[in-house]
């Protein structure tokens, strides 16, 4: 088939490099590749962690898509951090959360192994002394998302530039069918399925990074550590409605930064190397929309919320197969939300 895909985000990427593995013809137009949430991402590959905020249906779909994670990171050649997570109360109200979180994983089957201060201590030194308890989640991973667009961008040629884009819209490019893989943007009629998120992170550089992805409640406030092999400790993240330009505020960075380093006190010498802030393509009910609509031309895959990095290589083969004939998953087919087009005569 011939594909036009819109946008270089992990999602329009992942979707063309999988259509380019199985011969199809693929063009990609974006005005900025990988200028969107993808480039900021902290890379969690965390069905269990994230299990809190998931829409029922979240944790089914990240699970499907942490388990094709090992073999994709082989195939693009970027590594995965083998340690898993570790859930870090600082007083006895967040340790409620994180025993919540537990038991909800327990019902699933998800393994998460509860740590008192000291057995805290022994998985993860570098912690604060001060903190209440803990769970383990071995089963997380976390990817580098910045090496995954990289490795994506060698396989995948992008068309940018604005003249791009309209030369690969408005000119009639040839093309069987258009997926739209905009990010928060999405274009009519179809803008109104995805809201902006915002999320601002911090980047440090440590000496002495945590060796797990390190996520907590400190006095009611959520923030996570996402450390690379690099000695890079990603700080994230807000969670804002609104929409205004997408900036870090002075507030956000010091409500990070206060938690991260009341957690790793020795973040507190660490080097500020970044701070950003991104829009999360937020749908209406918070499971992605990856499937048709009722344009056989137009299929989306977008919407991906807090999860488009550990969804990339499920949303591709499902894009794929979709294009192949396969049924839409029914997790994430958009008509969920579309109205049916009015077919009655007058
Ligand atoms: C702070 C933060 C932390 C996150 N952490 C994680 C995490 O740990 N794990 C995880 O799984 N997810 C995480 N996410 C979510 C994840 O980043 C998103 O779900 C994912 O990046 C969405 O990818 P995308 O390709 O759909 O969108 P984007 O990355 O936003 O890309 C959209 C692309 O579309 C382009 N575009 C826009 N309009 C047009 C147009 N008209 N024509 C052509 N191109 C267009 C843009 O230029 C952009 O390049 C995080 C997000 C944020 C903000």
């Amino acid at each position: 088939m011939r594909v036009l895909v819109r946008g270089a985000g992990i999602i329009g990427l992942a979707v063309a490099e999988e259509l380019l593995l199985r011969g199809h013809r693929v063009r990609v137009v974006d005005p900025a590749p990988c200028s969107g949430a993808s480039g900021v991402a902290a890379g969690m590959l965390a069905p269990a962690a994230e299990a809190t905020w998931a829409a029922p249906g979240v944790l089914d779909l990240g699970l499907r898509g942490l388990a094709l994670w090992p073999g994709y990171a082989e195939r693009l050649g970027v590594p995965l951090a083998p340690a898993g997570t570790v859930l870090v109360a600082r007083d006895g109200r967040d340790l409620v959360e994180a025993r919540r979180q537990a038991a909800l994983l327990a019902e699933h089957g998800i393994e998460a192994v509860p740590l008192d201060p000291a057995a805290l201590a022994q998985v993860e030194p570098r912690l604060t002394s001060r903190a209440a308890g803990g769970v383990l989640l071995p089963g997380d991973r976390s990817v580098d998302p910045r090496a995954v667009l990289a490795a994506l961008l060698e396989r995948v040629e992008v068309d940018a530039g604005d003249d791009a884009v309209d030369a690969g819209v408005d000119a009639g490019v040839e093309h069987d069918v258009e997926v739209l893989a905009t990010g928060c943007s999405l274009p009519a009629p179809h803008s109104h399925l995805v809201r902006p998120v915002r999320g601002e992170v911090v980047r440090l550089r440590s000496d002495d990074p945590p060796s797990y992805v390190v996520r907590g409640w400190v006095f009611g406030e959520p923030v996570y550590l996402v450390p690379r092999a690099s000695g890079e400790v990603v700080v994230g993240a807000t969670v804002e409605e609104h929409d205004e330009p997408a900036a870090p505020t002075a507030g956000g960075v010091r409500r990070l930064l206060a938690a991260a380093t009341e957690l790793l006190p020795g973040l507190d010498r660490a080097a500020v190397v970044e701070v950003a802030a991104r829009d999360r393509p937020g749908s209406p009910d918070d499971l992605p929309l990856v499937g048709p609509t009722h344009d056989p031309g137009v299929v989306l895959a977008a919407g991906h919320f807090r999860h488009g990095v550990l969804l990339a290589p499920l949303t591709a083969l499902l894009v794929a197969d979709l294009l192949e004939g396969a049924d839409p998953d029914p997790l994430t087919d958009p008509r969920r939300l579309l109205e049916e087009p009015c077919t009655t005569r007058p």
